[in-house]
């Protein structure tokens, strides 16, 4: 029988994931499919406590369903349960509905590939937002090791909020004082919505930062943010975000269908051509 996985979530019209799930399906020629299903929020809580009647195997959750999925689920994964949101669902024994957050791997995934070792050479990390995505990838680099992951935000209280979920390794810090701490971290991640197309670039000065500390951008559109180009400028090793969209995909992928799929330089290709984005 066909397998069905879906994204759900309001609106689903933008989402690449039925891209990167429909090549992998393709790729690995298997009986399945991978839909857009728009779930509105007055209906969320009803679909994802449905789910076991909806005919899918499993979806991805995305924006605003993410904390309403994680709610409605029987079991959650570590990471899930640890940001009280799922972007990855499946159904287990008995219909009971199981929740994943891959966000963070998907991050984790794409420094892998891209800056092998970081994590070695990493014991302060700069996350720059408090956002949905920054909670996802202090998660990730706690889960990591990373010793200190410092949390600025134009909003401090959420950052401080943030912090407070991961109080073992995280520390909210004043977006007054980024040169300082600039100066001492060995990683920078943006996480904010800044330097996205459309939106105004982040106004950083990364003078202070060590020309051997790596730089990673969230936002993949442009595939090269103003922060990205400022650090290639200055030498300092940069990783785009384009990977963390396709790494995400991987567990769920693999738990619906059956195969653990490869993030390859096609389907980077088949996404950024969609994008309208060049390599
Ligand atoms: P979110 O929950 O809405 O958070 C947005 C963050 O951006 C907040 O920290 C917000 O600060 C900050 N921000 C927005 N406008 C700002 C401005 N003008 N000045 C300073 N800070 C500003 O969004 P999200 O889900 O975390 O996503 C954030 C970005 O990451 C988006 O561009 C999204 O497309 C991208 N993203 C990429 C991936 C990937 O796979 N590569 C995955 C998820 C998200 P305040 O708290 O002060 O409002």
């Amino acid at each position: 029988m066909t397998r069905r996985a879906a994204i759900t979530g309001y609106p689903v019209a933008h989402s690449r994931s039925p891209l990167i799930h429909g090549y992998w399906l393709k790729r690995h020629g298997l009986d399945g499919t991978y839909e857009r299903i728009a779930v509105e929020p007055e209906t969320a809580k009803a679909f994802y406590r449905g789910f076991a009647g909806s005919g899918l195997i499993g979806c991805n959750v995305t924006v605003p369903h993410k904390e309403v999925a994680a709610a409605c689920c029987d079991t959650l994964d570590d990471a899930a349960q640890a940001m009280g949101a799922a972007n990855t669902l499946w159904l287990g024994d008995g219909g009971r509905l199981i929740g994943a957050n891959t966000d963070g791997l998907g991050f984790l995934g794409n420094l892998d590939q891209h800056a092998p070792g970081w994590a070695g050479r990493c014991d302060t990390a700069l996350v720059l937002g408090a956002g949905g995505a920054a909670r996802a990838i202090v998660w990730a680099l706690a889960s990591r090791g990373v010793e200190k992951v410092l949390v600025a935000n134009r909003t401090l209280s959420k950052a401080e909020d943030l912090a407070n979920r991961f109080a073992s390794v995280a520390t909210a810090v004043s977006w007054d004082y980024l040169a300082d701490i600039l100066g001492r971290s060995d990683l920078v991640v943006n996480t904010t919505s800044l330097g996205m197309d459309g939106q105004p670039p982040l106004d950083l000065d990364l003078s202070p930062l060590p020309v051997d500390a790596l730089v990673t951008d969230i936002v993949y559109a442009p595939l090269i943010t103003p922060l990205l180009q400022a650090a290639r400028d200055r030498g300092n090793p940069t990783v785009d975000g384009l990977g963390m969209l396709l790494h995400q995909a991987v567990p769920g992928f693999e738990r619906w269908f059956g195969v653990r799929p490869e993030v390859d330089d096609a389907l980077r290709d088949l996404i950024l051509a969609d994008l309208g984005v060049s390599s």
